[in-house]
């Protein structure tokens, strides 16, 4: 098989000097994580004051690690490590709980990440002969401009179409001759179910990879996209706080991804005792960012469970494979691409004056998309006025979440005493998508 490399020498370098670099970045985001007050605290705790303060990876252990909280707690600008001026970037994770998780980037950390978007791109055989739709919205979320940078760097051409309007991305796809999407699963699979309404014949598209992520999946949905679409997709892993995509991406072998050793120490740890698992053995993901000075963060707890391959992959990369993310060791749920807290559903609706006490999340499959219902139990009284102000109090609902979550769920009222009331722990949220 015909291997192609975006930068051979350190997609294939030697582990030992693969570590070599680690900790030379290690210090070097040390001494940068030491300007910001949160990391002058945490690493002050462990006696750490200075980069030289981490003689080798045994120190990495006594590094605290970092947790989304930590990243609220510290917002807008406690973990900002270098003047606001050198920033050029700002993006922000899609699921927060009031408070969002901002990331800051200068003009190198946009340049390091592209390259490793560009390397990922080039992993799947992907080249500048392809026409690259990015369907990915664009905006605070990652993985609209990520992709979008590294497709450019590669010299792709590119078509910032964005996320949504799924007739005006099919009449894209034939128009320019599509050759690559970037696309969540779930919405891909959605396209694939219009395109008999939308007349698409064989022949009439030039589709031959997708690069699909930001929402779980299995091997089974990414065999249906294969089949059903003809082409090839590949599973790409990111998330905003280590940059963004690009951290994990598979390579032309299709055996899970390749996580980027130079630019990120992945360690695997058992969620309860916060200790690292052997190779192979499945636990939560703890990621350090060797790449990005303006806003450093180490040893971060991803809460998304995987494990990593012991053997090497085919292709000669020495850099490890990550697995599918197996689940997550929060309530986090991933509606349609886009992370939402139960949290956040319920600060919503218990501020609106007409909502009792008991309400539920459902999710389930409409076709190939994700669909969100919140069942909210109003006073009684309120089913006693007329039907145009229970409608209008649904669409405040709505609406109310809509900007909190950024999906608009589909809101239902009840009488109270109609949702079902468990006697331990509520169960707020009924998950009844497919696990195929
Ligand atoms: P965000 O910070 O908004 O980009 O969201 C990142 C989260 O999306 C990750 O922590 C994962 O839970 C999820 N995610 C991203 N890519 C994938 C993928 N390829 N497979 C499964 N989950 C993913
Ligand atoms: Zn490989």
């Amino acid at each position: 098989m015909d291997i192609p490399f975006w930068s051979k020498e350190i997609e294939t370098l030697d582990r030992a000097s693969l570590q070599a670099i680690q900790l030379e970045r290690l210090r070097d985001m040390v001494s940068w994580a030491l300007k910001t007050p949160f990391y002058n605290k945490k690493l002050s705790s462990v006696g750490i004051r200075s980069p030289e303060d981490i003689r080798g990876f045994r120190d990495l252990e006594r590094i605290p690690f970092t947790t989304k909280d930590d990243l609220r707690r510290s917002f807008p600008k406690g973990l900002l490590a270098v003047e606001m001026t050198e920033v050029v970037r700002i993006h922000s994770s899609s699921g927060t709980t009031g408070i969002p998780t901002v990331i800051y980037y200068t003009r190198d950390d946009v340049d390091r990440w592209t390259d490793l978007l560009a390397r990922s791109i080039v992993a799947t055989g992907a080249s500048a002969q392809d026409i690259f739709q990015n369907m990915m919205s664009y905006g605070l979320f990652t993985g609209g401009l990520g992709l979008h940078y590294g497709a450019e760097r590669v010299g792709m051409a590119v078509i910032p179409i964005g996320g949504g309007n799924t007739k005006r991305q099919i009449q894209t796809m034939k128009d320019f001759q599509t050759t690559i999407l970037h696309v969540t699963p779930s919405y891909l699979l959605h396209i694939h179910s219009q395109f008999e309404a939308e007349g698409v014949k064989a022949g009439d598209l030039a589709l031959r990879r997708a690069f699909i992520g930001a929402e779980p999946h299995s091997e089974n949905t990414r065999r249906k996209i294969d089949d059903l679409l003809h082409i090839q997709a590949f599973n790409s892993y990111g998330l905003s706080e280590l940059n963004g995509p690009g951290v994990a991406f598979e390579c032309v072998c299709r055996k899970d991804m390749h996580l980027w050793e130079d630019a990120y120490i992945v360690e695997i740890i058992d969620p309860t005792t916060g200790r690292n698992v052997e190779d192979g053995q499945e636990g939560e993901v703890v990621l350090t960012n060797l790449i990005r000075r303006a806003m450093p963060i180490l040893r971060y707890r991803t809460r998304d469970l995987a494990f990593l391959h012991p053997e090497p992959c085919e292709c000669g990369r020495t850099h490890r494979r990550l697995s599918r993310i197996l689940g997550r060791t929060d309530d986090m749920l991933i509606i349609n691409g886009v992370n939402v807290f139960p949290s956040q559903i319920e600060e919503k609706i218990m501020k609106v004056p007409e909502v009792a006490t008991n309400y539920q999340i459902h999710v389930d499959k409409k076709g190939a998309l994700d669909r969100l219902t919140v069942k909210v139990e109003i006073y009684p009284k309120l089913f006693l006025g007329d039907v145009a102000k229970l409608e209008a109090l649904r669409a405040r609902i709505r609406e109310e979440l809509r900007s909190s979550i950024v999906i608009s769920p589909n809101v239902e009222l009840h009488e109270p005493g109609s949702l079902p009331v468990s006697e331990g722990k509520a169960k707020r949220v009924v998950d009844e998508r497919p696990k195929d």
